[in-house]
């Protein structure tokens, strides 16, 4: 499918102005189609530190951080309201670089602007507290914004995961610095355009710069003009983020890899549970940080669930993420394409069998882009490297269970704590499960948070510290706390 995209070349966005960089350009194709989206500066170390400088001097000036919480909610209602005026166009390019489908591409920036609308008002309710000890000891305990934040996005969900960031940086009242993938360098330099039309974000408040993770992204990562970093990504990288960030002791947070199980127990509203098992794997051709990418199906309905199951994943219409009746897009690069095909063989080596999918699709139109037929891998065990490891791609690995105790081992058996999903109608059952995984969030009965208001993060290398909800906006903050003895201080004043 042929599309009349003009390849747009961006700029950084620096102390409110937009700057060309020294450094070379980077390109954003299309993964469905190979054709170029967007160009943008491949940032130098000196753009780096140009823009934290600016956002630095603008911290401290006060220009944001003081100004009052109705002023600083009232802009992020803005960017909410722009998101949802410009949500056509936006969805459609950010359909092009990322290969979703466009359906998914609207959901992603809806919520965005849900998140931002949620942050517009949270800003609102930022309140302290006085411990009460009598006499007189008086204690503030109050919350301040932890200052200037670089903001480190992936590519998968580059605008909700950049909402889920900068609404509680903004609300806190910190500068921020943000830097995307070198995927999806476009919409969010359109999204950043959305943030710079608003007049009560004054100047070098939100600044952005593109660039490659290793350079721009470490520079950033070291300098000692960075209070904090919020970073989505691989554990791989947030593990050498943690590291470089360590010589400065500035503020981490990780929202890193998952390996979600999807356990389905024999009592469950089936006719549910089957197209959510579906969809959260191959929502995304499975990059998605929170995919149920373990599925385990309690043993007394092993064999009809997956006949059904794989029926359901043959059925899936792949394609261009434009064309309307598409479900599932491709994945987002050759690289990609090669490590997701590495790791179909190492199942096989490792004698799991593949039982529906398992090939590139090389048919027609889809031949020019990197789609991949969604996979089942059943006969898996746990040493396995596809039941242990992050694919990051349309590859499901299926697992009986017998009860209670052996799903929570089996689910547990990870280095990862991000998610899972169980689906039961018994409450004992529900119970037992929920509290025995060791991850950030579980669903019961249902997929994916219901809106902006909880938290979402991970245990164990999925990753440090929460995002959405008030917990989120905990994190850009900090905690006062002072001190006052009353006594002293009107002896002071009446001498
Ligand atoms: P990635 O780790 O390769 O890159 C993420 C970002 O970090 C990019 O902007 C990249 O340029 C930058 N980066 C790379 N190296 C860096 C370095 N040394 N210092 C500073 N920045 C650096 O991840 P990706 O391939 O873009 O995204 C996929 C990964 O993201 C998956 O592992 C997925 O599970 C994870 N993810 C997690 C969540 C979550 O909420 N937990 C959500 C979405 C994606």
């Amino acid at each position: 499918m042929q599309t009349k995209h003009a390849v747009k070349t961006y700029s950084n966005y620096v102390g409110g102005k937009w700057l060309e960089s020294k450094g070379g350009t980077i390109e954003s194709r299309n993964p469905a189609t190979g054709a170029p989206v967007a160009r943008a500066p491949s940032s130098t170390t000196d753009d780096a530190a140009h823009a934290l400088e600016e956002a630095r001097r603008t911290f401290d000036s006060g220009a944001w951080g003081s100004k009052r919480p109705s002023e600083r909610a009232k802009a992020l209602g803005e960017v909410s309201d722009l998101i949802r005026k410009e949500i056509e166009d936006l969805s459609v390019l950010l359909t092009l670089e990322t290969g979703k489908p466009l359906a998914d591409a609207k959901g992603e920036l809806t919520n965005a602007a849900n998140v931002l609308e949620y942050y517009a008002s949270a800003a609102r309710h930022i309140v302290g507290r006085v411990p009460r000890y009598g006499g007189s000891d008086v204690s503030l305990v109050v919350h301040e914004p932890v200052g200037v934040c670089a903001l480190i996005v992936p590519w998968n969900s580059p605008i909700s995961l950049l909402s889920w960031k900068l609404g509680p940086a903004l609300a806190a009242g910190c500068t921020v610095l943000v830097k995307p993938s070198g995927y999806t360098p476009g919409i969010t330099m359109e999204f950043i355009k959305l943030l710079s039309a608003v007049e009560g974000i004054p100047p070098g408040v939100v600044n952005a710069i593109t660039g490659p993770g290793e350079t721009v992204g470490t520079e950033i990562v070291r300098s000692p003009l960075v209070d904090k970093i919020s970073f989505t990504g691989s554990t791989e990288t947030g593990k050498k983020i943690m590291e470089t960030a360590a010589s400065s002791l500035k503020k981490v947070n990780l929202e890193c890899g998952g390996k979600s199980a999807d356990i389905i127990f024999d009592d469950a509203n089936l006719d549910a549970a089957l197209p959510s098992a579906v969809w959260s794997i191959f929502r995304s051709a499975g990059q998605s940080c929170n995919a149920g990418s373990r599925l385990l199906v309690q043993d007394s309905i092993y064999d009809s669930f997956l006949r059904k199951f794989r029926q359901a994943a043959e059925a899936i219409h792949v394609g261009n993420g434009l064309q309307p009746d598409t479900e599932m897009g491709p994945l987002i690069s050759e690289s990609q394409l090669k490590r997701v095909m590495g790791y179909v063989q190492s199942g096989l080596d490792d004698g799991a069998r593949i039982t529906s999918g398992g090939a590139r699709i090389l048919e027609g139109e889809l031949s020019k882009g990197y789609f991949v037929q969604p996979t089942v891998f059943e006969g898996v065990e746990r040493p396995m490297r596809i039941f242990q490891e992050e694919i990051f791609g349309p590859v499901v690995c299926v697992l009986p269970f017998r009860d209670e105790d052996d799903a929570i081992a089996i689910a547990n058996d990870t280095r990862y704590g991000l998610a899972g999903d169980v689906w039961s109608r018994s409450l004992t059952r529900i119970m037992k499960v929920s509290q025995g995984v060791r991850t950030g969030t579980l669903w019961v009965n249902r997929h994916l948070n219901p809106g902006p208001e909880v938290p979402f993060g991970g245990y164990k290398q999925s990753g440090l510290g929460r995002e959405t909800g008030m917990e989120g906006l905990m994190e850009f903050l900090q905690t006062k706390h002072i001190s006052l003895q009353l006594t002293d201080s009107f002896d002071r004043v009446r001498r």
